[in-house]
């Protein structure tokens, strides 16, 4: 190497070290709402410095395919951000997991290919990392298309047992270290292959048991999955932002299904395996119509209760995200809060459709961090709480989770909605959550149901509660 090539590198690598600082501070300051937005700038002003620094610092050619693809993926980010509704959020994270990993598969399998195509000889460790980035990679693309799938609810939701699936997932797993041991042993095409193609049926039949209620933890695996890929990638083409940046994805991700996994009261291991309280061949639920009574009241009714409380438990879930009535709910507290009413907002960990769904929500209509309270710190004000107004939220209230071994939530730590001392449940019908399981909440005496959209029924609250 001469010196100025050295000189080259060195630049490069401290490009490289500026662009991870900033990945570091940025992903500190999306743990709070408050900084997020700002985290989420560092961590683009550090990609694009990792951006500059590797294709300015080597020697590039075909630059009209770089800036062609850095415009054309620009184009489909800005839309994507603009476009998508906040509810589709884990969507769009499911389909970006999957790109990455594809991406990574993909810069592999063309290493690999260049290294065949060379006649060079290929270095163990190469060959190791091409494998694991392409076995992670083609995993993450096809177990992402699945998971988008069920949180599109073009699929169903439930778990999907078929039969003999664990025999046929240790079949695939014995034939994947097969042909991974042979393509290192004897660099060719077809235990690559063979290899990819397994790998893409593993990540179908991973997910595909895998109930909806469990896909919050399945999308924080697959991100950490697509940073391993991407981290394993950096090794084959021996670069270290790539590197550092796939293993702070990598390292986040598994942080994050951890906490998943904690709030769900479940391990992953029983998240992975899938299909809780389902028999095999067969599908969660009893899919029988509810004939049940419930008590109905209108919205007068509502703001009477609320209007004459002494303390008031807002519980939003993933309906308040759909009405986009955040701001009237904020309203609706001010008002109450203005009668000398407590106001105090109940947040589950896996409300609404990804983590700090309700956060983000309630941050945009400017609802004060401290009024927001966590599960384990809020559950036991419920018993001395007058009115628990449950806003689109279902599962999370659910108190089958605590008593029914065979529901597909079973275990799933519940906001003790049931202790209050009344509960107004505000959604459109009769119908279930995304776990696709009744609420018995909703036949309890103690709680009245408001049919209607959330945004509606709220603001007619409002005003009725101003008239009082
Ligand atoms: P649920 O999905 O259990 O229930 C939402 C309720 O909102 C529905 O019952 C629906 O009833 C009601 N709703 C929908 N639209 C409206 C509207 N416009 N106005 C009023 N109500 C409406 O939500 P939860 O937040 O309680 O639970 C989240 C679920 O999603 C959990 O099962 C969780 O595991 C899962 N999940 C969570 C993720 C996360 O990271 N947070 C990611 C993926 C899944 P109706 O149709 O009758 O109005």
């Amino acid at each position: 190497m001469n010196t100025e090539q050295i000189i080259n590198n060195n630049i490069v690598n401290l490009g490289y070290v500026i662009a991870a600082i900033f990945f570091i501070i940025g992903l500190k300051r999306l743990s709070s709402p408050g900084t997020a937005k700002n985290g989420n700038r560092l961590a683009s002003v550090g990609m694009l410095i990792a951006v500059l620094a590797t294709v300015l610092g080597n020697n590039i050619f075909g630059w009209e395919w770089i800036i062609s693809s850095i415009l054309i993926a620009s184009i489909i980010g800005v839309f994507s951000a603009r476009k998508i509704q906040m509810t589709a959020m884990p969507q769009l994270v499911a389909i970006f997991n999957g790109l990455g990993g594809s991406a990574s598969g993909l810069i592999a399998a063309g290493e690999l290919y260049n290294l065949i195509e060379a006649n060079s000889e290929i270095a163990k460790d190469t060959t190791i990392t091409i494998m694991i980035s392409t076995i992670i990679g083609s995993l993450t693309l096809t177990g992402s298309l699945i998971a988008f799938g069920k949180l599109q609810e073009i699929m169903p939701t439930r778990p999907l047992l078929l039969p003999a699936r664990n025999i046929l997932n240790i079949m695939l797993i014995l034939a994947l270290i097969f042909s991974a041991i042979w393509l290192v042993i004897e660099p060719s095409y077809t235990p690559f292959i063979i290899a990819a193609i397994i790998a893409l049926i593993l990540g179908i039949l991973i997910v595909i048991p895998i109930g909806g209620a469990d896909m919050p933890v399945v999308i924080a695996l697959l991100n950490s999955y697509s940073g391993i890929a991407g981290a394993a990638t950096g090794f084959v083409l021996e670069n270290n932002i790539l590197i550092i940046s796939g293993s702070l994805v990598g390292a986040s991700g598994l942080i994050l299904t951890r906490i998943m996994t904690k709030a769900m009261n479940r391990s992953l291991l029983n998240v992975m395996l899938g299909g809780f309280g389902v028999e095999d061949g067969a599908s969660a639920g009893s899919g029988e119509e509810e004939t049940r009574p419930v008590k109905s009241i209108q919205p007068d009714d509502a703001a009477t209760i609320l209007g004459y409380s002494e303390s008031v438990i807002i519980v939003p879930g993933y309906g308040l995200a759909v009405a986009q009535a955040q701001h009237q709910v904020r309203e609706l507290a001010d008002i109450l809060k203005n009668r000398g009413i407590s106001v105090k907002y109940a947040i589950h960990p896996v409300a609404g459709r990804m983590p700090g769904h309700m956060n983000v929500l309630l941050a945009e209509a400017n609802v004060p961090y401290d009024e927001l309270k966590d599960l384990d710190e809020i559950n036991s004000e419920f018993q001395r709480t007058d009115v628990a107004i449950v806003i689109g939220a279902n599962d999370v209230t659910n108190p089958t989770a605590r008593t029914d071994t065979s529901s597909p939530i079973y275990g799933m730590p519940i906001l003790n909605v049931d202790q209050a001392q009344s509960v107004i449940m505000m959604k459109r019908s009769m119908s279930s959550g995304f776990a696709g399981v009744q609420n018995e909440l909703f036949f309890l005496d103690k709680t009245m149901m408001l049919f209607g959209d959330a945004k509606d029924s709220v603001e007619n609250i409002v005003k009725e509660v101003k008239d009082l």
